[in-house]
């Protein structure tokens, strides 16, 4: 297997067959595996809607060794967001699945309406709370931090982060 990814998984609706947000994750995560190899699994977190979103989400990060660059990835992510009932056009909204590239072993990516790192996760405390429990020495290539780290300030009280102006508004 010669990349290896970090990969983010969510969802807010109920699935005819896997019933809520929390097993449609587990059902995800396992079909993870036919991409390549799970190395890394997060538990489950579940934490408030966003933006237009009107249900709780469920969270999980999963490490993934596999042979599959980057465009080819994620074509397949799309598959099985597509597989579980997801439909374009949902972006924020009430999704089955949500699967995201988040880091890669060959550290960045930008082409074709792909970007790793994912343009969002330093600011999205249900992808790093789940990444960083599986990968913290996992550094950003952008910022150069752990995902502990990013981890951490995120979660540190508003004033002290005049070191991140990237969660500033
Ligand atoms: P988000 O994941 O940020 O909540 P979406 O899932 O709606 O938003 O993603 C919108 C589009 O972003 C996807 O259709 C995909 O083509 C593109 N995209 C760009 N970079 C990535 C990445 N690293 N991982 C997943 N999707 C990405
Ligand atoms: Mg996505």
């Amino acid at each position: 297997m010669s990349e290896t990814y970090l990969i983010a998984l969510g969802s807010n609706r109920r699935h005819g067959e896997h019933g809520a947000p929390r097993e449609v994750v587990r059902a995800a995560m396992e079909e993870l595996s036919a991409l390549g190899t799970v190395t890394k699994r997060s538990p489950v977190i579940e934490s408030a809607p966003i933006g237009p979103a009107q249900r709780r989400f469920a969270n999980a990060a999963a490490e993934l060794e596999s042979d599959l660059p980057p465009p080819n990835l994620l074509r397949e992510l799309k598959r099985q967001e597509r597989s579980f009932g997801r439909r374009r056009g949902q972006a924020w909204g009430d999704r089955v699945l949500d699967l995201d590239i988040v880091l890669w072993s060959g550290r960045a990516w930008q082409e074709g309406g792909l970007t790793i790192p994912h343009p969002h996760f330093r600011d999205r405390g249900f992808v790093l709370g789940p990444a960083s429990a599986i990968s913290p020495t996992w550094r950003d290539p952008c910022t150069g931090m752990t995902l502990r780290h990013l981890q951490a300030r995120l979660t540190r009280p508003r004033g002290n982060r005049r070191d991140a102006p990237w969660l500033d508004p």
